[in-house]
């Protein structure tokens, strides 16, 4: 039996989808697991509690998430409106245009905790560099 504690090497995409510290990549970076949870869905801890990496850089650091989330919202729209095309299930021909419009707007709506989560990750995934050895990144 090994005494020691083994640890899940994670990759970056893996460590963004599962919300985890991009230092460490172990750390959780949100409070509560439940992104649906939206009185807390953005509460972060202020510090990694595995390596000590500072979640928040300066203040407003977060407020840059909106350009990740609004690339990440036309993405979405892009591979949807791609798969409904391929399905047939949405033409320039008709009023098809509409009903998916609003099909997308509501995903898009019930996703958004989820798209905000992401945002994050990336944002800081963006700033904060892989390095479980090294001591915590402060701007
Ligand atoms: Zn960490």
């Amino acid at each position: 039996m090994c005494a020691q504690k083994q640890i899940k090497k994670r990759s970056l995409l893996s460590s963004i989808l599962n919300y985890r510290c991009p230092r460490c990549r172990q750390g959780r970076l949100f409070t509560y697991k439940n992104p649906y949870n939206l009185a807390h869905n953005t509460d972060m801890p202020e510090h990694c509690e595995v390596c000590g990496q500072q979640y928040e850089l300066q203040t407003g650091f977060y407020f840059g998430t909106g350009y990740v989330s609004y690339g990440l919202s036309v993405g979405f729209m892009g591979v949807f409106y791609t798969v409904c095309y391929l399905l047939g299930w949405v033409s320039l021909a008709d009023n098809s245009i509409f009903y998916w419009l609003g099909a997308n707007a509501t995903l898009l709506i019930i996703l958004q905790p989820v798209i905000q989560r992401i945002s994050r990750a990336m944002w800081i995934a963006f700033f904060v560099r892989y390095d479980p050895e090294g001591g915590p990144v402060r701007l």
